[in-house]
Parts: C-alpha cells; sequence; structure tokens
C-alpha cells in the first residue's frame, strides 16, 4: 500500500513535470515568433541612411538569404500563397496596391497578423497618374499606406519601401524615377526592384516552366530577391510556389523579409 502510495506520488511528480516542460516548449515558440512578428511602422518610425544602403546592396551579398516578393495585390490568390507561407513557416513581403488594399482590407489585415511586410506599390498602377507630377507621386504612396493602415489598424503607417511599378531599372520614365527617387527620400523611403523572377506575368506558363523560369534565374546568385504576383492574371505562382521554397532550401537559402533589414 506504502509502494503504491510512492508509485501515485511519482505519477503526479511526473505529470506536473511534463505539463512545466510543454508549458515552457510553448512558451519558447510564442517568445520566438513574436520576435519575428511585424514591427510598427509608422511615419514616426524611421528608416535610416544605414537601412537604406542595406535594401540597396541587398542583392549584391553572397549570403544565400532569399526575399520572397508578391506584387500587385491583394487578391484572393493571396489568400492561397499565405496559406502556403504559414505551413512553410516562411516570411514574405507584399507590394500591395492601394485600391487593391480598399477591395480586400481583411486579407492584408490576415498578412501583416502573419509576419509579413507590408510595402508600398502605388495606388493605382498607373505610370500616368504616378508620374504626371511630384504631388500625384507622394499622393499615389500616401494614399496606399493609409489605404494600409486602415486595413491593419495602425494610424500613419508608413510601409517606408516602395517598389515602382514595372521596377527601376525598366526603361520607361527614366528621368522622371529619378525625380522620384528624391521624393521618396524626403518621405523616408527607399525602393526596391529585385534579381530574381520566374516571369510569372509574362504569359500563361505552366507549373514545370515557372519552376525552371526560377532555378534559372536563381543560377549562380547569392542574396535573392524574388518578383512573384499575387494575381490571377497571368501565371499561378501560388501553384508552384510550395515547389519553389523547397527547391531554394535545397540549394541553401534562408528566407527572410524586409523587416529583418529594419533593426
Ligand atoms: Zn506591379
Amino acid at each position: 500500500m506504502k509502494v503504491f502510495f510512492i508509485n501515485k506520488k511519482h505519477i503526479i511528480i511526473n505529470i506536473i513535470l511534463v505539463i512545466l516542460i510543454v508549458l515552457l516548449i510553448f512558451l519558447y515558440f510564442s517568445f520566438k515568433n513574436s520576435n519575428t512578428l511585424a514591427i510598427e511602422l509608422s511615419k514616426n518610425s524611421f528608416i535610416s541612411s544605414e537601412n537604406i544602403e542595406k535594401v540597396s546592396e541587398l542583392t549584391k551579398s553572397d549570403e544565400k538569404i532569399a526575399y520572397l516578393t508578391f506584387d500587385d495585390g491583394p487578391s484572393k490568390v493571396t489568400v492561397r500563397i499565405l496559406d502556403i507561407l504559414k505551413e512553410e513557416n516562411v516570411k514574405a513581403t507584399f507590394f500591395v496596391i492601394g485600391k487593391h488594399v480598399e477591395k480586400y482590407p481583411e486579407i492584408v489585415k490576415k498578412a501583416y497578423e502573419d509576419g509579413h511586410y507590408i510595402a508600398n506599390h502605388g495606388y493605382d498602377h498607373d505610370n500616368s497618374k504616378l508620374y504626371k507630377n511630384s504631388e500625384s507621386f507622394k499622393e499615389e504612396i500616401i494614399k496606399t499606406d493609409e489605404a494600409i493602415g486602415d486595413a491593419i489598424g495602425i494610424q500613419n503607417y508608413c510601409s517606408h519601401i516602395f517598389r515602382f511599378p514595372n521596377g527601376f531599372m525598366s526603361p520607361g520614365n527614366k528621368s522622371k524615377k529619378k525625380e522620384a527617387v528624391k521624393l521618396l527620400a524626403e518621405m523616408n523611403y527607399t525602393y526596391i526592384d529585385w534579381n530574381c523572377l520566374n516571369n510569372d506575368s509574362m504569359k500563361k506558363y505552366s507549373k514545370e516552366q515557372l519552376l525552371n523560369n526560377l532555378k534559372k534565374s536563381a543560377k549562380n546568385k547569392g542574396s535573392l530577391v524574388v518578383l512573384m504576383h499575387d494575381t490571377k492574371d497571368v501565371s499561378d505562382s501560388s501553384a508552384i510556389l510550395k515547389e519553389s521554397i523547397e527547391y531554394l532550401r535545397q540549394e541553401g537559402y534562408e528566407f527572410k523579409n524586409f523587416y529583418d533589414l529594419l533593426d
């Protein structure tokens, strides 16, 4: 009877120990996740010249880091992309279009709460509006950040990172884009293009072709800023996202988003 009593006590102690261990593991992972959650960006936050330098030097690094970026959303496709990113535990960056944010605010909120960076791609994705004059350029950016702020519940949201529609490197509007870079600096923004893509916006590619495009484009490169689109207009990058992540992991890549550049 005594032995039984001691054993029972031991069992209880063991159960308590197991509960404590599970609790500690849970606390560890919640803390770990909270570190990767979005830092609050607002007009009061500041992107330093060192950070601007880091962003502009990003693709010159030999480090095997991949920054997945999705342009032109949000759309219904974004939901599928968010699910895959969560499954794969990858944090990405979304360059959203302001008018689309107003259409799907709940999707932007989810992306933000999942720890993805919500960056600015202009309100209309229309170069005639964007480059009309300095005021309209600034307005395209401010209106987009206001839409993001409304969606995620942060007043005075400032995304700090802009991507030019069609990219800064595209041939059109060269002198206007140079002027725009000065305006961006005044507004405490920087911009980023990409150095890797699967060409999902070019035409209707099959899954295999999209993955091959990515492999070719990533070849012999260090850090990657990967351009994809979360719209349903042309090729569907969400259909190949899981395989693309697996491929980059096999190649030794670690995934980060732009929050890691702003700390
Ligand atoms: Zn775009």
